[in-house]
This record gives structure tokens, sequence and C-alpha cells, in this order.
């Protein structure tokens, strides 16, 4: 049978959240976009169903939040089973509880609506890096009735998971852990067990949470107790269960089983040359407080743009490797919390007297819970954590602003279909000139912040396509914003 050849800018592996957000965030910045996915449709497991304020906002930013309504919502969160409360100042704080099936859908349809060729039912089988820079990259994938599909791009991203084929096939390096405990997991109808919020008791840990259609979902994990490898039986469940809690579960109908693992690794470039990852396939952790898949989304908008600037070529030198610099950071700070909390969630009773003192501090000092709930939140990432202005290099803050047309704040000026933003706070009329060259690329917006707010004394503040602030301008500084322009957005052709 002849072998199918396709051409674009960017392959992506994996249909999954964080390959379908990418796929979105290219096609944004203009990027052609193949998806490959060997699942023949979209997965219908039960994972991931918190969505962290940081997440959302950036939906919000892509003007997708109006398609999943109000999701329910949930102040609250926990650091290793300790209770935090998650409040920080943004539109969407705390954590929203949306099923991973339905946001993938949703992503999907805005990858589909934006132009990205999705390939269901092909699953990648080997890949050829060409030589040189700007050589780019073969791949083959297996599609329906073993049908062979060839796609030539300049860019593949691994977006394909934890067991990601292109890492093996590329030979990337994934240094870390294999898991030492894990949690086993059931949703289970036809039982009758009290709620339970990480339960501590002499032999383990339990959780249980009934859903309104009456399935419990079950969660335990023994003290001292490793992994079992492999797949748990429902059998294996209800006899940990048992021991734990003293309940027997065993004639209950279990819908979903499954374990995961305190695992930890993570991949040592993010980037060689014109291969890429990003979600699961660049990092594995044990998914505690619905870290995983925000992670992972967060790299997507953290690449997008920037890929799509590099096969545009439109972006400056060294753009594309701000990813890896940026997000293999945010990574390790990630896992290295998950690692803190799988210890005080899953260690015996040998843990509880620094679980009491972290609930001491977190209650007693504001800092601690702040700064917890900022971690766990993604609302503290600072790409530029040296700079001396605190704005540099973090998320634009949530701001009331009046503009020429009344009241709005920032998450309002963010909606910018994937440009970049330059808010004019002083009415600069020689700034917003000088900024017409950049007009394809960044919206500019005179508007006037309410008084002793988070942007302090900035009289203008540059934004990057994914919400982080390039430059600000105060009295102090007279430097203006060509050098970052020129390293964030590239020189215009308008120049
Ligand atoms: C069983 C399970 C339960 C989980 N529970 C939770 C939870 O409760 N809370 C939480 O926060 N996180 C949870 N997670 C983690 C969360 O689901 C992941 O972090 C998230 O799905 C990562 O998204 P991703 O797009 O990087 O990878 P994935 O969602 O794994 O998507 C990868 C995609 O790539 C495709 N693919 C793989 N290989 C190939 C190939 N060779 N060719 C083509 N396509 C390929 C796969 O079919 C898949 O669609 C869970 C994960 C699993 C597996």
């Amino acid at each position: 049978m002849a072998t199918r050849t396709l051409e674009t800018d960017v392959l992506v592996v994996g249909a999954g959240p964080v390959g379908l957000m990418l796929a979105g965030e290219l096609r944004l910045g203009g990027a052609a976009t193949v998806v490959l996915e060997r699942r023949d449709a979209p997965t219908t497991e039960s994972r991931a169903s918190t969505l962290h304020a940081r997440t959302m906002e950036l939906l919000d930013s892509r003007g997708l939040l109006d398609a999943l309504g109000t999701p329910p919502h949930e102040p609250r969160g926990h650091f290793g089973g300790v209770p935090l409360d998650l409040t920080l100042p943004s539109p969407w704080p705390g954590q929203w509880k949306v099923p991973q099936t339905r946001t993938e859908e949703l992503l999907q349809d805005w990858a589909l609506g934006l132009g990205a060729d999705l390939r269901r039912g092909h699953e990648l089988r080997a890949v050829r890096v060409g030589e040189g820079s700007g050589a780019g990259v073969e791949a083959v994938a297996a599609g329906p009735g073993g049908r062979a599909l060839r796609v030539r791009a300049r860019f593949v991203v691994g977006c394909d998971g934890e067991d990601s084929t292109l890492r093996r096939l590329t030979g990337a390096e994934f240094p870390g852990r294999d898991a030492g405990r894990e949690l086993l997991r059931a949703d289970v109808a036809g039982i009758d067990v009290p709620d339970r919020r990480f339960q501590r008791l002499e032999k383990g840990l339990a959780i249980a949470a009934r859903r309104g259609d009456g399935v419990t979902r079950v969660m335990v994990h023994e003290f001292g107790a490793g992994p079992g490898g492999g797949e748990p039986e429902f059998g294996e469940v209800a006899q940990v269960w048992k021991r734990v809690t003293g309940e027997d579960i065993s004639s209950g109908d279990p819908l979903w089983v499954n374990s995961f693992g305190d695992a930890d690794r993570q991949l040592t470039d993010y980037r060689r040359g014109p291969v890429l990852f990003a979600g699961d396939a660049a990092h594995q952790q044990m998914p505690i407080g619905g870290q995983a898949l925000n992670l992972g989304l967060q790299d997507a908008v953290n690449l997008g743009w920037k890929l799509a600037a590099e096969v545009r070529g439109r972006a400056p030198a060294g753009l594309l490797d701000t990813y890896h610099a940026e997000r293999h950071a945010v990574g390790g700070r990630v896992l290295a919390n998950i690692r803190a909390q799988a210890l005080l969630l899953l260690g015996g009773p040998e843990v509880e007297p620094v679980r009491a003192l972290l609930g001491e501090l977190i209650a007693e000092r504001p800092q601690v819970r702040a700064h917890l709930a900022g971690m766990i939140s993604g609302l503290d990432i600072r790409y530029d954590a040296d700079a001396e202005d605190p704005l540099l290099g973090a998320r634009l803050p949530y701001v009331q602003l009046r503009g020429p047309e009344g009241a709005l704040d920032t998450a309002d000026l963010l909606r910018t279909g994937g440009r970049g933003l330059l808010l004019d706070l002083a009415g600069d009329a020689r700034l917003r000139t000088a900024m017409r060259p950049w007009a394809d690329r960044i919206v500019t917006v005179t508007a006037r912040p309410a008084p002793d707010s988070a942007l302090g004394a900035a009289r203008a503040v540059l934004v990057r396509p994914d919400g982080y602030v390039a430059w600000t301008g105060t009295e102090a500084t007279s430097d203006g914003p060509e050098i970052a322009l020129k390293n964030w957005f590239g020189i215009s052709d308008r120049n």
C-alpha cells in the first residue's frame, strides 16, 4: 500500500489535553499543525478533575470559559492532605471541578475550529531527525488498517503522555525515581461508606467521596506498602480498604479501578533541536492536588506562541530556548512540592509531628498559606525571578482599570486572541506611536489602574501572549520597550 505524505510546520504527537492545547496555541500563532493521536476516539476514562486558578486565567484569555459555564468551585485545597485555603487575588481563585474528558472536548473543539489537522487512529512508530539546523523531522505513523502516514515537519512536539513514544524513539534522557508507594483508586457503585477527606487511620490513608449519581470514589494507601506492579484488581482494592478502614466494600460494582504511584522523573532537555516535549511526556509525577494536568497545560501555553513565531520567521534568536529554561524550572519546582506532599500524605505515623506543625503554620501565618497557595495554583510563577521589579516575569496581576469606554479589568484586556498586550497606563502618545510597527502582534490599550493597584508605579506594561510581563516602564526608568519588544516579539517587518 502506498504511503501518504503530509508536510506541516509542527507535528504534535498526542491529542490529550496538552497536545490539544498546544495545537490551538500554534494555530493562534499562525503555524500549520498536524496532530497524530493513536486513539480512534477521545478517552472516556475518569482522570484529572481540577483546574487551578492560573489555568482558568489562561483558558479565560483564550475565550474558552464561556463554554464551561460555571463549574463547581472549591476554595479549599490541601498540601499533602493538610487543609489549605487556595484563595488568592484572581478572577478565578481556588479549584474548579471540570472532568478531564470535558476539558479535552473543549480544547479539541477549539483547536479544530482554529484549523488544526487532527488525525485520530494514527500511532507514531518511527521518527528521523534531520541533521543541521532547519533540517526538521520526518515521522511515520501507522494509521487505520495499518496504512502508513509519513509527516514531514520543521518541529515535532511529544505530548504523548508519561510513556512517550517520541521520548523512547529519540532516546531522550528522563532521569528520576521509580514509584516507591502507590494510592489505589476505584469508582464503585452499590456501596455505602462514610465520606472521608484524607482520613489518616492507624494502618493507612482512606479517602471516599460519593457523587450525585451514587457512585463512590475510594482511594486507599496502606502505610509501608510498596507498589503492587501493574493495574490492580478490584479485589485487591477491597482487601486493602478492609485492612485500613475495617469496612467491606467487596460486594460493590467497580466501574473503574486504577492506581497511581509516586514515580518522579523529568526530562533533562525539554528541547533538542527540532524535538520538543510538553506535559506528562516531559515530567512524570504523582497527581497530588491536581497539579499534573495544570502543569502540562501551562507548558503548552508557554511553548505555543514561541514555536509559532519560530516557524513564521518572527522569533528573535533564543526565544524558543526560553521554553526549556522557563518550564524546566517550573516543572522542577512542582515535582519538588509533589515529593513533599507525597511524604506527608503517604507517610505513616512518623510524619504526624510534621503535619501538625505545618497545619499550625498554615492556620497562623498568612504568608505561609499564601506561599503554598501560590505554588499549588500556579499564580506565583515568575520567569524572571532575579529582576528587581516584582512585576517582571510574573503574570499580569488581576487589577481593575478605567479605560476610554468605562471600567474593565486585566482579564478583559488579556483576551487578545493570542497576541501580546501593551498597557499604556499614563496616556503616553509617544509610546503608542512607537508600538505601531508591532500592531500585527501586540494590542495596545490605554487605561488607568485603580489607586494602589498591584501595578504599582508602572506607567506602561508589556505582556507576552502567555500573560507574563516582559517589560515595565516607570517614572524612574527612561528606557523604552524597544529591547523587550525585540527580545520577545522580534523585529517587525514594518520597522
Ligand atoms: C489513569 C490516570 C489517572 C489520573 N488521575 C489524575 C487525577 O486524579 N488528577 C490529576 O491531576 N491528574 C491525573 N492524572 C494525570 C493527568 O491525567 C495527566 O497529567 C494529563 O492527562 C496529562 O496530559 P497529557 O496530554 O500530557 O498526556 P495524556 O493525557 O496521557 O495524553 C497523551 C496522548 O498521547 C496519545 N499517544 C500516546 N502515544 C502515542 C503514539 N505513539 N502515537 C500517537 N498518540 C499517542 C495517547 O493516546 C493520549 O491521547 C491521571 C492520569 C492517568 C493516566
